[in-house]
């Protein structure tokens, strides 16, 4: 028999995959199961020996989970960037270091009490029982990392479905996180997962009868399924984050906050800043100002081959009316670039800069792709409008109705109070780069799952819980 290229390729890449599987087997065993209903009925046995601890033992189980996250903090961060090729790994190490030092733990599940003549109510948070929850590729660990937290915190066990392309990552998280636990005296599988993620799976979590409670962190099709399966559901979707800078602006600071933002892990945060809407009076002057901090500007002709490169154009001649109207086009993102570091993004069309180089920039209208699409690249289109008024009306509709995230730059109350009250977002950061919004170097707790369509927000041990209503008539009141 020949053997040609082709056959010694494939025969290559099969080994590759057997030995990177041999090696997941090998190397992460704690709360790791081949099969999904083994994964979830583990995960359930345990939440039942969750229960029998004290508040305060499940709060020691909590320390020993945020030291573990510390501890493997920096080669977890370095794992998730060469698995998945996204990304940078001092970001993901300061993302993860944020989870262990800024994620609330049980001390959020407070009590509600009714007390008059009648006696006395109380309404306590009580857990969910075993949750399903379904983790994105491009905050992999933290992730995981954040929602074991609150989740077990709040009573629960969790079973993590993630991303196939994070998957090294991600189990390495469940292997540690478990480990931390059972050290601390605490049971085995309150985190499990399986070894080959996949959609089947994914499935028979969102179906099995022991998952009372689904949360979904990705984008509109995952978010969609959980909330299509008849059972309760948190959806943390996508964003597209537009960031406002009016004349009232510290030009200087606007434009160093929101390349800070911008690429932030290579842009991959949800609330990252997606594009900038600048009145035309301090416009050249932002531009000038993001140079100064590491953007390197593009021109069309560099934009039109960046765009060839990183985004998938689908032509389609629309019918309206009887008439053909002319071709409009829709893109996707290219998810081989997302997450690429700006300096390799600007190889691809020919242009060598230096590290220094952060951000690419670009001047545009509203209707362009690197406006309308979520990238998660550091790509920066920046479009300049007339007035305050014409930002605001363009932020919003560029905004897409996700209500995720929006950022602004302004000493003008009237005009932030404005742009807060139209774009109607989760977040709203004001004169900062965006992961302000999520407790980096702005007050208030972390997480890395923004509950914008179903409403819960920012979520924190107190989303995993559901309320229970103890009524004590005549009695229990000390008044
Ligand atoms: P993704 O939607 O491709 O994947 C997210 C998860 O859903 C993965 O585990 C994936 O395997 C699974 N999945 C996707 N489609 C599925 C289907 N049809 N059936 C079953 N499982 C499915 O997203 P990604 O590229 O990994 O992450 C980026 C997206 O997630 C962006 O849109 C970003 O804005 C969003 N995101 C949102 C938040 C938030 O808190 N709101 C946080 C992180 C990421």
């Amino acid at each position: 028999m020949e053997i040609n290229d082709n056959m010694i390729s494939e025969i290559i890449e099969r080994v590759l995959k057997e030995v990177q599987e041999k090696s997941i087997n090998d190397r992460y065993q704690n709360g790791i199961y081949d099969r999904m209903e083994d994964a979830i009925e583990a995960a359930y046995e345990a939440q039942k020996k969750l229960m029998k601890m004290s508040i305060e033992q499940r709060e020691r189980l909590i320390s020993a989970m945020r030291k573990a996250i510390l501890d493997n903090a920096k080669s977890c961060a370095k794992l998730s960037v060469e698995e998945t090729g996204m990304g940078r790994v001092d970001h993901k190490y300061l993302k993860l270091k944020l989870v262990a030092e800024k994620t609330p733990g049980t001390e959020v599940l407070t009590t509600k009490a009714y007390s008059g003549d009648k006696g006395l109510t109380l309404v306590e948070m009580a857990p969910f029982g075993v949750i399903g929850s379904i983790t994105p590729s491009t905050n992999p660990a933290e992730t995981v990392c954040c929602n074991s937290i609150g989740m077990i915190a709040a009573g629960n066990t969790v079973v993590f479905s993630p991303h196939p392309g994070a998957i090294k990552s991600s189990l390495m998280a469940v292997e540690f996180l478990n480990k931390a636990i059972i050290e601390a005296g605490g049971p085995e599988n309150l985190i499990t997962s399986v070894r080959k993620p996949s959609i089947e799976f994914t499935d028979v979590m969102i179906n099995h009868p022991k998952i009372n409670l689904l949360v979904a962190t990705g984008g509109p099709a995952i978010v969609k399924k959980v909330l299509s399966s008849g059972k309760k559901a948190i959806g943390a979707g996508a964003g597209n984050p537009p960031c406002v800078v009016d004349e009232t602006a510290d030009i200087k600071k606007a434009a160093r906050d929101i390349i800070l933002g911008c690429t932030f892990d290579n842009n991959l945060p949800c609330i990252a800043e997606k594009e900038v809407i600048a009145v035309e009076s301090i416009y050249e002057e932002l531009i000038e100002n993001m140079k100064k901090n590491g953007a390197y500007e593009i021109t069309d002709n560099e934009a039109e081959k960046l765009a060839d490169i990183v985004l998938t154009k689908k032509e389609e001649l629309k019918a309206e009316g009887c008439s053909i109207n002319r071709p409009k086009f829709e893109y996707s993102v290219n998810k081989k670039w997302v997450g690429k570091d700006a300096k390799v993004l600007l190889e691809q069309i020919g242009i060598n800069v230096g590290d220094d180089i952060v951000c690419i920039i670009y001047r545009c209208d509203k209707q362009h792709p690197f406006v309308q699409e979520e990238l998660m690249m550091p790509i920066l289109p920046i479009v300049k409008v007339k007035n305050i008024d014409e930002a605001i009306n363009v932020a919003v509709e560029v905004e897409h109705g996700n209500h995720h995230t929006a950022e602004m730059h302004s000493k003008n109350i009237d005009n932030l109070t404005r742009f807060a009250k139209a774009i109607n977002t989760t977040i709203f950061v004001k004169n900062a780069p965006s992961y302000a919004g999520i407790g980096f170097g702005g007050e208030g707790y972390t997480t890395f799952t923004i509950a914008g369509p179903t409403g819960e927000g920012l979520t924190c041990a107190a989303t995993f819980t559901r309320q229970r209503r103890c009524v004590m008539v005549d009695s229990f009141r000390i008044v």
